[in-house]
């Protein structure tokens, strides 16, 4: 096949780039190794849209920062996302802190953060009343929000394909031959042609870039663990809840999540091994301490799960997005660690505009729809509009995950969708369905069921995340 564009890697960075492209009269294919999308750093971060203080004043991390943070509210709704502009804290906790706090604002008002404010120890115990009584002043950003980064990664993609772009997933990129005017991509699924690539493949984004003899820079995993606690705890601060950054991040911060958990952590620590996410006890002890010295009260007995995510460190301190050194018509869109996911839908504009100069005919499609079709998720249904989708499907009747409410209607139609679930981890994630306190022990077996049916497979084929992990070996009788 020939493509205008390839986009190597289906994160929220690939994927949001897709979507922006599928504006224009373009042939598009956005390339994923995995069984699915947002299933690398897209799917494990602690899910915040930053203010924008944070990054140097100049930087691309800056300015994309600012702009995503701004666009995020849209595009949410465009693609029927869950996004909640709750604000964000830094907490200070002596001078040292406080200075600290201070020269963040200075750094927001430079990139252009609007509405911060340094507030003192009382207006912050006003705002947040289970925090610590050492907390002796904060920054407070109003524009500072939380977001599901899986579901903005699916929205996008969904979005993407409806307007055109084929998306190939279980599709490695294995090699690149370079000729003077096109691109073929080796993969595992076949060659593939195309005038542009994007290499958008996270922490795999160097080794992409090294197949056309691009080394002009190198990514180091850097693993944040988190816990995750019931809903029980979900109230315990409105805002998300920082300490002061450090040069490893940005600290372990507390947060409501848009499903109404608590988040806690990450940790920071460099490693070697670029797929391992697995949690330790050291980490998440840390975790413990980090979070409790904020919100004493935070109950660890509510844990429901734990997991970690790998940022994708550059060996520049900026992200890397621009032409390569080799072609200026393979663009790196690399090195897009935090605040990556709050600067998404900027880099989805940016990235258009760099092909565009690379000489990339952009005319816009006159059939392109920003809108998703919408998901309706029954939990947060008022009872008319439960008693009307029932009406119009049965199936929106009958609860299969008891804990997240999550009805056979919705596990249906996320199987149905442009990008559609295909084991029990992408029902998940689309659905909700296992991620409540019982984490799946009782509507595991029943969505086995469903996605057999579905998909009009033997229910020893369907598998918990793709690839080999399989769950039922075969029949007793
Ligand atoms: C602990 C942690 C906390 C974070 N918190 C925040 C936060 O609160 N707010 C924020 O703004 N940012 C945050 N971030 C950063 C944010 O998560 C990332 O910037 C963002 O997810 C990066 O997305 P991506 O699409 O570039 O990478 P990824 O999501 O990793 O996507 C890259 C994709 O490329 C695919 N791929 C790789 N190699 C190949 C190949 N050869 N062929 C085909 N496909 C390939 C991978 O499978 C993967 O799906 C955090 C990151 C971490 C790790």
């Amino acid at each position: 096949m020939r493509y205008d564009v390839a986009i190597i890697g289906a994160g929220v960075t690939g994927s949001l780039i897709a979507r922006e492209l599928s504006r224009y009269n373009l042939n598009v294919c956005l390339l994923e190794k995995e069984a699915d999308v947002a299933m690398g750093t897209s799917k494990a971060n602690s899910g915040i849209v930053h203010a924008g203080y944070d990054a140097e004043p100049g930087s691309l991390k800056a300015k994309l920062n600012v702009q995503g943070n701004r666009m995020m509210a849209q595009i949410a709704e465009e693609l029927s996302v869950p996004f909640k502009r709750i604000g964000s804290l830094v907490l200070a906790f002596d001078d040292h802190d406080m200075a600290h706090v201070k020269a963040l604002h200075q750094k927001g008002l430079a990139n252009g953060v609007p509405a911060m404010e340094v507030i003192g120890k009382e207006q912050v115990k006003r705002m947040e009343p289970n925090l610590s009584q050492d907390v002796v002043g904060a920054l407070y950003a109003p524009t500072g929000g939380i977001v599901c980064p899986y579901e903005l990664t699916l929205g996008a993609a969904e979005n993407a394909v409806a307007n055109g772009v084929v998306l190939k997933l279980g599709c490695t990129v294995e090699d690149i031959c370079m000729d003077k005017d096109k691109f073929r991509l080796m993969t595992s699924t076949g060659e593939i042609k195309c005038k542009y690539v994007i290499n958008a493949a996270g922490v795999y984004a160097d080794t992409i870039a090294g197949m056309i003899g691009d080394e002009s820079f190198s990514i180091h995993p850097r693993k944040g663990e988190y816990l995750l606690l019931d809903k029980s705890q979900g109230d315990i601060v409105r805002t998300v809840v920082f300490q002061p950054p450090t040069k490893m991040g940005k600290g372990i911060l507390v947060t409501p999540t848009v499903d109404g958990n608590l988040l806690v952590g990450p940790t920071a620590q460099n490693i070697d091994d670029k797929e391992n996410v697995a949690t330790t006890a050291a980490g998440l002890n840390q975790v413990v301490q980090g979070a409790g010295k904020s919100v004493p009260l935070f109950n660890v007995r509510e844990v429901i799960t734990s997991f970690a995510g790998l940022r994708a460190t550059p060996s520049t301190d900026d992200f890397v997005i621009g032409p390569s050194t080799v072609s200026d018509k393979f663009i790196n869109a690399a090195g897009i660690e935090s605040p990556g996911l709050s600067a998404a839908p900027a880099i989805g504009d940016y990235a258009a505009g760099i092909l565009k100069k690379s000489g990339l005919v952009l005319e816009q499609k006159e059939n392109f729809t920003p809108i998703r079709k919408p998901v309706y998720r029954f939990r947060e249904m008022k009872d008319e509009q439960r008693n009307e989708m029932i009406k119009r499907d049965p199936k929106y009747g009958k609860i299969i995950c008891r804990c997240e409410s999550v009805t056979e209607g919705e596990i249906v139609d996320c199987i149905h969708r442009p990008v559609g679930a295909r084991n029990l981890d992408a029902v998940k994630r689309r659905t909700r369905a296992g991620m409540g306190r019982c984490q799946g022990g009782f509507c595991a077996p029943k969505i086995v069921e469903i996605l057999s049916r579905e998909l009009d497979i033997p229910m020893e084929e369907v598998t918990k995340m793709g690839g080999k992990s399989g769950i039922l070996v075969g029949k007793t009788k």
